[in-house]
C-alpha cells in the first residue's frame, strides 16, 4: 500500500510534489483551490505539466484531489447545489488535465430534510458531474463522521446512495477517524475485520479506492469528526498498525489528514510513524 498524505498546494499545484517528497509520502492528496472557497482557476498548462512530470519523477502512487469543503450536493438549496455540483466538475476535470486519479468529496448534511428526501437531488447531482466531465477520474464518496445532519455516516446508507447512483466511475473513501466516530471498531483485528465485513455487503470492497489515515481525539462512537495524529489518539499505535497491515486493504492508498505535530498538517513524523508500524508489522509499500 502506498502510504499517502494531504500536501499544500500554496503558491502552486506543483509546488506539492517536493513538499510530499520531503516528508517521505508515497502518494498524496491535494486541494486545487482554497477548500474554503468557491472561486477556481484552472492551472496554467505549464504548471500541470510540470506538476505530472516532478509526480512522475517521485515515483509517487495515485494522487488523488479531495473537493472544497463547502460542497453539499444534498442541501435543499438551488444555489448551493449549482455550486457544488460546478466546483466538482472542475476538480475531477482538472485531476484528468494533472493525472490524478479522482476526487474525494462529503455527501455533507442534507440540514434537516432527511436523507430519503434528498437521495435522488445528489443521484443527479453526480451524474451531471461524471457527464459533464467525461474522462477517466472517478468521484468519491466518503463516509462521515456522523455529526448533525451529515450523510453517510452508516455504511448502510452509503451503500444505499452509491447503489442508487449507479455509475463506473463512482468510487468509496473510507476515514478511519470518521468510521470510529460512527462506532464502527477499525482499531482491532477482529473489529476491524467485522468492519470491512459490513462495508463489502453494503458498498462491495471493490469500490473501496482511497483510505483516509487519521486517529482520533474523541472515543469511538462520538460522532465527532476531530482528527489525531497517528498513535496519539484513541485508535492507537496498535489500531494504526493493524489498518495498515490488513490483507483486505494492501493496494488501497492511504492518506494521512492528521493535524500534525506543529499544526501544520501532516508531517514527517506522522509519516515515519506509519513506516515504522508497518515495518513492524511486516508489511511493505
Ligand atoms: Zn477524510
Ligand atoms: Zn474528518
Amino acid at each position: 500500500m502506498d502510504l499517502g498524505a494531504h500536501v499544500s498546494t500554496a503558491g502552486g499545484v506543483d509546488k506539492a510534489v517536493a513538499r510530499a517528497v520531503d516528508m517521505g509520502a508515497e502518494a498524496m492528496q491535494i486541494f486545487v483551490s482554497s477548500p474554503r472557497a468557491w472561486a477556481f482557476k484552472a492551472p496554467p498548462d505549464q504548471v500541470a505539466t510540470s506538476f505530472k512530470d516532478a509526480a512522475k519523477k517521485a515515483k509517487l502512487g495515485p494522487t488523488v484531489f479531495h473537493a472544497v469543503y463547502l460542497v453539499a450536493i444534498g442541501a435543499p438549496d438551488e444555489a448551493l447545489l449549482l455550486k457544488s455540483v460546478e466546483s466538482l466538475i472542475n476538480y475531477v476535470k482538472t485531476a484528468d488535465v494533472l493525472g490524478a486519479e479522482g476526487v474525494i468529496f462529503h455527501p455533507a448534511s442534507h440540514r434537516g430534510a432527511g436523507y430519503d428526501a434528498v437521495e435522488a437531488q445528489m443521484v443527479g447531482a453526480v451524474h451531471t458531474v461524471l457527464k459533464s466531465a467525461p474522462g477517466k477520474a472517478w468521484l468519491a464518496l466518503e463516509n462521515s463522521a456522523g455529526m448533525g445532519d451529515h450523510i453517510g455516516s452508516k455504511f448502510e446508507q452509503l451503500g444505499r446512495l452509491v447503489k442508487a447512483i449507479n455509475h463506473p466511475r463512482i468510487r468509496v473513501c473510507i476515514d478511519t477517524q470518521h468510521a470510529w466516530a460512527a462506532n464502527y471498531d477499525v482499531a482491532t483485528r477482529e473489529g476491524l475485520d467485522a468492519t470491512l465485513e459490513e462495508l463489502d455487503k453494503h458498498v462491495g470492497l471493490k469500490l473501496l479506492t482511497a483510505i483516509h489515515l487519521n486517529d482520533s481525539k474523541n472515543d469511538r462512537g462520538s460522532a465527532v469528526d476531530r482528527h489525531e495524529n497517528i498513535g496519539q489518539g484513541k485508535i492507537g499505535a496498535a489500531g494504526i498498525k493493524t489498518i495498515v497491515s490488513h490483507p483486505s486493504l494492501a493496494k488501497i492508498p492511504m492518506y494521512l489528514e492528521v493535524p500534525g505535530f506543529e499544526d501544520q498538517g501532516p508531517d514527517k513524523k506522522n509519516v515515519d510513524i506509519i513506516k515504522q508500524l508497518r515495518k513492524e508489522a511486516g508489511v511493505s509499500r
